[in-house]
């Protein structure tokens, strides 16, 4: 096999054989495809696109890279949900407990953030001793024992996507339906999950800025998962608005367990119940514990509290709080009709919330406090975000961002739906 007759091949339109896709994945994830080649076949991609046989044929090859993980031997079913990313999307932390008290098991393999959408696993790292990175065997117990694992992805798992999405976010090759399906399919259907829902977002906060493309998205994943034996669906969800009232690690745990006791904001409880609904259903316990009765019975904060244990954390412990702080109050009355998320993810991110390289420490305890959203009457002066840094030089270049991320008026308001469409396999 010649790589350049593959990069020929797929800048001219044609369809790649599987065995020149299999060929290529192997030979370029054991370093023997240069990376400007790999580069120029990706870019072909990107342009050409793939077929439904040539991305299911890719998405396998990048699952053989690596390690396949099982969990069909502990007794529970296992049910998982992927984000494709948003500002404020907490969802993860209370979502997996509330599904493990319903009685399901949880394998959550996470990542960290980059840019202006936060990582789960950063999050979580907020919490005093929490451990990111168990081997199998410990994630293996406490799936059987707690129900619910969110940790990082370990080197082994689809190393071929590893590679790949590092050369993409260098070679401006990220924003391909089929390289983010097979990217992210690659990984869950790995990770051994026998059900699996998707969250794929769509507005200016996210990577899908409009419904066609997200839903084109959605189909494609949803194709991929059921090829591959895991029982998938996907809701499209608003990412217009920064989801709830938090952005920045600490400050969207201490929302996710305000969640968990009953309380949080209504957008987050109603994209979590959701999300657990469409979890429980698709690993077949659907007609069992209503999440909504897990919150109730505390059982979900007993699954919580037992899941940030068993990986070292102390779930009573302070969360990191950041020593500076700056208001933004409203400039005049009326209506707030549009917070921009974007404009949020950006400020939370130079508060130093996020990262700009993958090696950059984070801030636990920067980034935004929302007081008011989209649909609140207010009076000119009122409190609007409170700014959270270690270092009061960063407010400076959250707050250019924020200039113009929100309009207040006095016209007629809906309500946007939150969940605007369900795609199922
Ligand atoms: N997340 C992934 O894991 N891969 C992509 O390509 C995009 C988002």
């Amino acid at each position: 096999m010649d790589v350049v007759d593959v990069i020929t091949a797929k800048r001219d339109g044609n369809v790649l054989s599987d065995d020149a896709i299999d060929w290529v994945i192997d030979a370029y994830t054991k370093g023997a495809i240069a990376e400007e080649q790999m580069s120029a076949l990706l870019m072909a991609i990107f342009f050409n696109g793939m077929s439904p046989q040539e991305l299911n044929r890719w998405t396998a090859a990048m699952i053989e890279s690596g390690e396949r993980m099982s969990f069909d031997d502990i007794g529970k079913p296992t049910t998982d949900k992927h984000s494709t990313g948003g500002v404020g999307d907490k969802i993860t932390l209370p979502l997996a407990p509330i599904v493990a008290a319903c009685g399901a098991a949880v394998p959550q393999l996470s990542g960290r953030g980059l840019g202006h959408t936060g990582g789960t696993l950063d999050k979580l790292e907020s919490i005093p001793g929490w451990r990111a990175s168990i081997s199998n065997a410990d994630m293996r117990a406490q799936l059987r024992d707690v129900g619910a694992v969110i940790c990082a992805a370990g080197a082994g798992l689809a190393p071929a996507d590893r590679k790949l999405y590092a050369l993409r976010d260098v070679t401006a090759t990220i924003e391909s339906i089929p390289l983010i399906a097979s990217s992210i399919m690659s990984k869950k259907i790995a990770e051994g999950t026998s059900a699996l829902v998707l969250d794929v977002k769509v507005g200016v906060g996210a990577f899908m800025k409009d419904v066609d493309r997200a839903r084109e998205l959605a189909r494609t994943m949803v194709g991929l998962g059921s090829a591959h034996g895991v029982n998938t669906v996907a809701l499209l969800t608003a990412m217009d608005t920064p989801l709830g009232l938090t952005a920045g690690n600490a400050l969207e745990v201490a929302e996710s367990v305000e969640v968990l006791a009953g309380g949080g904001p209504r957008d987050v409880v109603e994209l979590t119940v959701a999300l657990a609904r469409e979890m429980l259903a698709a690993c077949g316990l659907g007609s069992g514990k209503d999440p909504v009765d897990a919150v109730a019975d505390g059982s979900a904060m007993d699954c919580w509290n037992a899941m940030i244990r068993a990986q070292g954390g102390d779930p009573t412990a302070a969360l990191p709080v950041a020593p500076h702080r700056h208001e933004v109050v409203t400039s005049a009355s009326g209506r707030i009709v549009r917070m921009d998320a974007m404009a949020v993810g950006v400020a939370a991110w130079r508060l130093g919330a996020g990262r700009a390289r993958k090696e950059d420490p984070v801030s636990f305890g920067a980034g935004v406090q929302i007081h008011a959203k989209p649909g609140d009457v207010v009076t000119a002066g009122m409190p609007l975000f409170t700014l959270h840094a270690d270092d009061e030089a960063r407010f400076e270049r959250a707050l250019e961002v924020l200039t113009d991320a929100v309009d207040i008026a006095d016209v007629a308001w809906a309500q946007p739906k939150l969940i605007i469409e369900r795609v199922g396999a």
